[in-house]
């Protein structure tokens, strides 16, 4: 390898260490660490912070990489090489176009805003943190702004974790998919909602983690690889590729908390574990992207994890764990509990047919404000009425509105929602084109062997990890570009099937 390579990869490996570093302390401030050791914490997470930061936009660094730049166009695209300066470039330009005066105005901000927001969501009154929200604004429109040439003004915000999407292709798909969908959700609250008692009773704590790591198991989570602790939010986090955490949040009054955020994260974990090992300790060793990580998630939780064949298989083990909750129940009515459709204010409790109203409603609101077409003390307003159209449902305040979701309160206004709607989108494209080179999959499933699914995903989407754009990988391992129409297809066949429509 030219010495220059060696050089960059040297530099790469010690802020992906540094990072690694920084998610062992931040996953150990959310499953273990007493109380006691906030503070101590808070300051140790700052310096690694802080260092990985200085390395990324060392200014060596960056010479290196305009000494390196030329080589991509002799390197063959497809090498691991030609992947990694391209990676390095784009994070380090992303990295060193904000002055570290406006991360610190930001980050400074950032924590007063979450402290009065924690307030206002208690007293659920939106007016307190209007004036800082309309702080955060203009922090996300400068933001953007240090990225020039941009097409809408949320591109560039969108691009930092969604590599390459922007609005003016975001902006029509969600457009088409509110029209399927709105439609979709009249006809299956017109019909009579199914009972889902059978997942509300009491459910020993240790029994779900147990049912929930023999899930895990079965799908390919590979725990000599791995684990899975508890935390207050489920999430995944990775130390490297031989090293992937999980976390679930166990309900002992209802099952689908834990079973179901169970499968999310270990959707996560699968693509985490099978990034090619090579990677390991290079910034190629994370998702392509916030959505197509998104995808995998839902893939196995809603697809798989929510599909009749899956329970074929898993039911009857359940109710081995669950005798006396569950030994009466049909494997129809589990199937229809675990899918039932109701619309309700709260995007975090929405069920697979009506989550994506609850995302794309965001997305256009924070679009309409950094347009300027809706200014913040409209937007409990704007808000509820759009709750109104397009769920039926009015919030009765604030606590239940315009302040229940974290992301405006500690981030950008803009760049994170739309990557829950695409994952979803993506995430039938994905099993769609897998279905397609294999068409035994379904059978497979029904007997509880997830191999050939896994194998697929792994062959043409996990294990690039970062070494092609997102948009890339989609495009190779479906044959497409991004469109909706599978999850369209999948939505109304499943639906149609259980609510007889
Ligand atoms: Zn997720």
């Amino acid at each position: 390898m030219n010495l220059k390579l060696r050089e960059l990869k040297k530099r790469l490996t010690e802020i992906s260490d540094l990072k690694a570093a920084l998610a062992v302390l931040s996953w150990d401030q959310m499953t273990l660490m007493p109380p006691g050791g906030a503070e101590a914490r808070g300051r140790q997470i700052a310096v690694l912070n802080r260092l990985s930061h200085e390395k990324l936009i060392d200014s060596e660094l960056g010479k290196l990489l305009d000494e390196l730049r030329p080589l991509l166009t002799e390197l063959p695209p497809e090498s691991e090489e030609a992947a990694l300066i391209r990676v390095a470039a784009r994070d380090y330009e992303q990295a060193v176009k904000v002055p570290p005066s406006f991360t610190s105005e930001f980050s400074e901000h950032t924590s007063k805003i979450y402290t009065a927001w924690v307030k206002a969501r208690t007293e659920r009154d939106f007016k307190p943190v209007e004036p800082l929200l309309e702080k955060t604004l203009e922090l996300s429109r400068r933001l953007a702004n240090f990225f020039p040439g941009y097409q809408h003004i949320a591109d560039p915000l969108i691009d930092q974790l969604d590599e390459g999407m922007t609005v003016a292709i975001i902006r029509p798909l969600f457009g088409k998919l509110r029209e399927e969908l709105i439609p979709l959700v009249k006809a299956i609250t017109s019909r009579p909602a199914p009972d889902d008692f059978c997942l509300r009773g009491q459910f020993s704590e240790a029994k779900q983690l147990e049912f929930g790591l023999e899930v895990a198991k079965s799908l390919g989570f590979d725990f000599t690889r791995g684990r899975q602790d508890q935390s207050p939010h489920p999430f995944t986090t990775s130390f490297g590729i031989g090293d992937v955490r999980i976390t679930t949040r166990v309900r002992t009054d209802f099952l689908g908390e834990a079973l179901f955020s169970t499968i999310h994260e270990a959707g996560h974990a699968l693509y985490e574990q099978g990034i090619n090992p090579d990677f390991d300790g290079t910034p190629l060793a994370d998702g392509a992207s916030m959505s197509l990580h998104e995808s995998q998630s839902r893939l196995w939780e809603n697809l798989v994890g929510r599909s009749r064949n899956f329970w074929e298989h898993f039911f009857p083990k359940l109710q081995r764990f669950f005798p006396d909750q569950l030994g009466a129940v049909s494997l129809d009515a589990f199937y229809r509990a675990i899918n039932k459709v109701e619309p309700s204010l709260i995007r975090t409790d929405a069920d697979e047919v009506t989550y994506n109203l609850h995302v794309m409603l965001r997305f256009d609101l924070e679009i309409e404000m950094l347009e300027g077409k809706l200014a913040v003390k409209d937007l409990s307003e704007a808000w509820n009425e759009r709750y109104r159209q397009d769920l039926g449902l009015l919030p009765p305040d604030d606590g239940l509105g315009v302040l229940q979701d974290v992301h405006w309160y500690s981030g950008t206004i803009g760049g994170y929602f739309q990557s829950y709607t695409l994952g979803n989108i993506l995430s039938a494209q994905i099993f769609e084109a897998a279905l397609r080179a294999n068409s035994g999959i379904p059978v497979e499933i029904k007997a509880g062997n997830f191999q050939s699914l896994h194998q697929w995903l792994k062959r043409n989407i996990y294990r690039f990890g970062r070494q092609y754009p997102a948009v890339e990988i989609i495009k190779s391992a479906t044959g497409r570009e991004l469109e909706i129409e599978p999850y369209v297809r999948y939505l109304k066949t499943k639906y149609r099937e259980l609510y007889s429509l």
